[in-house]
């Protein structure tokens, strides 16, 4: 029989592992209530964004329960990292992965059956094994942990196949509670989470999608490189972020332009050597300031919490995968920003890629069905907060106030006749020439531009030629852009042809025709508050504390360095700025700080008070 607390005193137990180990006050959001929920033995869907604090909910059950708790991740080049930051405080924690040695592997096993760990992270591979299986049968599990659940989703972005697997633990240890977490949480990928891990009668805790931190900006994109640059001098100078790329070339051109303007940036995709690519994330983890260039290869489970943006430089395929990514900006609850440039040839190439992917045709309906939300987004003149939000079923009914179409509300032009110019240049092309042409061709006739292709294929005798030239040739972009993310065209084939769509013929005729909106194109990319702090910030440092902070951070610099850590692993930016703010001058002071526990205290308590007493 398994031992199940009773309820008060499990929460007692649990409120003191918090203070004592993690060294935090009180829970968060709905922390309490899912830790209590599984201490009793209930199982568990947890949904809450990235930063949101996932891990207590299923580490202090893991202590505070009998047993060792196991969690599956298919983070395998994080799991050491994981674990050391655990050992760190005073946890007992270990992995089995295919990058131990057979030596190392029997420790950890040894260890699991003796009682002797708190934790067991397993890649999910691990448990398709008998031998695993059989392993577990032979040591105490207080819970299962399936830590990125939204893996199971197959059509999701990240599915692993391994986690079909993972139902095999419900029916072996149906007494066991499981808890499954993830950021990924629009309805339809819950439900499938739900019953492919067989978690139909869990208990589904949803917390507040919301990151009030992230400062959300999409802006179009011209020259997107001098447009990052400028972004990242005026904004982020000497700050650590991720800039997401679709591929490889570009990952590497990106870096090599970014270190040529004297940014320490370094390049991340599957096409590095894995050495390369460990080296590569490991120097991000541990140093300050480090910019990564990599396609979304990179970023599950990286959680460094001063990450201090996010940038896009090319569209992503969905508003999940957008949201997951902008997502590892700013854990720490410090004002971050995430921001993208996106352009029609973004739209153009999108298309054509859900055109050639393999699949059936319902899965490129449904890559069609993402990209199409993802285009409202970029495209919409609301709050994008509230759209975000509402995509993931939740409302946020007030302007946030902390993106940019909140910050510097777009202007809308009434943009039917000049939609109905191109959509007709569009219909004369293709019936009277039998032609389809992309954009750039489509600018030229409207804007009565002699081209040689122009005059090649004699497109200035057509009687639309030069009825658009209104409007500069950013404009018409801008115009084609935002049909497209309405639907009133589409793009078709290798070069980007544009073609009618059904709901063209609205616009077209005569009487009563569909008005079509659309936003001004910003002439210049209009300056933009700094990006704000979480709902309930870190505590507020004063200014005058900032010497002290850069002081406390040089300490941890060198604490780092000297035991070959990542900074954040001995305590975070908020933490720092809270001793800088509060300079306590006893270890009892000291430990009464968010962030440091009793082994922390114990290990660096007096070496943290003599950094403060230290003259400069
Ligand atoms: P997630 O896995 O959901 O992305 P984490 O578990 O990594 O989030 O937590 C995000 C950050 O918030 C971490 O730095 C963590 O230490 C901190 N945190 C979590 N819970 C609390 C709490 N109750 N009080 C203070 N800080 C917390
Ligand atoms: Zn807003």
């Amino acid at each position: 029989m398994r031992a199940v607390a009773s309820p008060d005193l499990a929460i007692s137990d649990a409120q003191q592992v918090l203070q004592r180990v993690f060294g935090y006050d009180s829970f968060r959001g709905e922390q309490q209530e899912i830790v209590e929920h599984v201490v009793g033995g209930g199982d568990a869907l947890v949904l809450m964004p990235t930063g949101g604090g996932k891990s207590l909910c299923y580490q202090i059950p893991a202590l505070v329960r009998p047993g060792v708790g196991i969690v599956v991740s298919p983070l395998i080049a994080l799991m050491q990292d994981q674990v050391d930051a655990l050992n760190e405080l005073g946890v007992r924690a270990g992995f089995l992965n295919s990058t131990q040695s057979y030596e190392q592997r029997r420790d950890t096993e040894q260890a699991f059956v003796a009682g002797e760990l708190d934790l067991l992270y397993l890649a999910p591979e691990r448990l398709s094994l008998d031998s695993t299986l059989e392993l577990l049968d032979r040591g105490e599990v207080s819970l299962f942990a399936i830590d990125e659940a939204h893996c199971v989703a197959q059509w999701g972005h990240d599915f692993r196949p391994d986690y079909l697997n993972l139902s095999v633990l419900h029916q072996r240890w149906p007494s066991v509670p499981r808890i499954a977490l993830t950021a990924t949480a629009t309805p339809a990928t819950r439900s499938e989470i739900a019953t492919r891990l067989e978690l139909t009668e869990a208990r589904h805790f949803v917390a507040d999608f919301d990151r009030p931190n992230i400062q959300y900006r999409i802006v179009p994109k011209n020259d997107p490189r001098k447009q990052l640059l400028q972004f990242l001098r005026t904004e982020h100078a000497g700050d650590a972020g991720i800039i997401y790329r679709l591929s490889r070339a570009e990952v590497e051109r990106t870096a090599e332009f970014l270190v040529a303007n004297g940014i320490d940036a370094l390049p991340y995709h599957a096409g590095l050597d894995k050495q390369v690519r460990a080296k590569h994330q490991a120097r991000f983890l541990r140093e300050e300031g480090l910019v990564m260039v990599a396609t979304i290869a990179f970023g599950m489970g990286i959680d460094k919490p001063d990450v201090r943006f996010v940038a896009h430089l090319d569209l992503p395929k969905s508003v999940e995968g957008y949201y997951q990514e902008t997502g590892r900006a700013g854990r720490d609850g410090l004002p971050s920003t995430a921001w993208m440039a996106y352009g029609l040839q973004d739209v153009v190439q999108q298309r054509k890629l859900i055109d050639l992917s393999d699949g059936d045709e319902a899965h490129r309906r449904m890559q069609s069905r993402h990209l199409d939300s993802m285009l409202a987004l970029c495209e919409t003149v609301s709050c994008r907060r509230t759209q975000l939000l509402a995509y993931f079923g939740q409302d946020h009914p007030d302007a946030c106030q902390n993106c940019d179409t909140c910050l510097n509300p777009p202007e809308s032009w009434d943009g039917t006749v000049a939609a109905q110019k191109l959509l007709s240049t569009v219909v004369r092309l293709d019936r009277e020439r039998n032609q389809r042409f992309g954009a750039g061709q489509i600018i030229d006739i409207l804007r009565g531009k002699k081209t040689p292709k122009v005059e090649q294929f004699r497109h200035d005798s057509l009687s639309v030629f030069g009825v658009g030239s209104d409007l500069s040739d950013n404009e018409w972009r801008g115009v084609i852009r935002q049909l497209l993310a309405q639907r009133l065209i589409s793009v078709e084939g290798d070069y980007g042809t544009i073609v009618l769509t059904g709901t063209s013929g609205e616009v077209l005729r005569r009487e009563d025709p569909r008005q079509v909106l659309l936003r001004t194109e910003p002439k210049r990319v209009a300056s933009t508050p700094k990006a704000k702090a979480a709902k309930q910030p870190p505590q507020e440092m004063p200014a005058e504390a900032e010497p002290v902070f850069q002081k406390l951070r040089a300490w941890r610099l060198a604490t780092a360095r000297e035991e070959g850590k990542a900074p954040f692993i001995i305590f975070h930016d908020s933490t720092l700025r809270q001793i800088a703010a509060a300079q306590p001058s006893t270890l009892d002071e000291l430990g009464g700080i968010s962030g440091i526990g009793e082994q922390k205290l114990n290990k660096y308590g007096q070496a943290v008070l003599d950094a403060l007493a230290a003259e400069e």
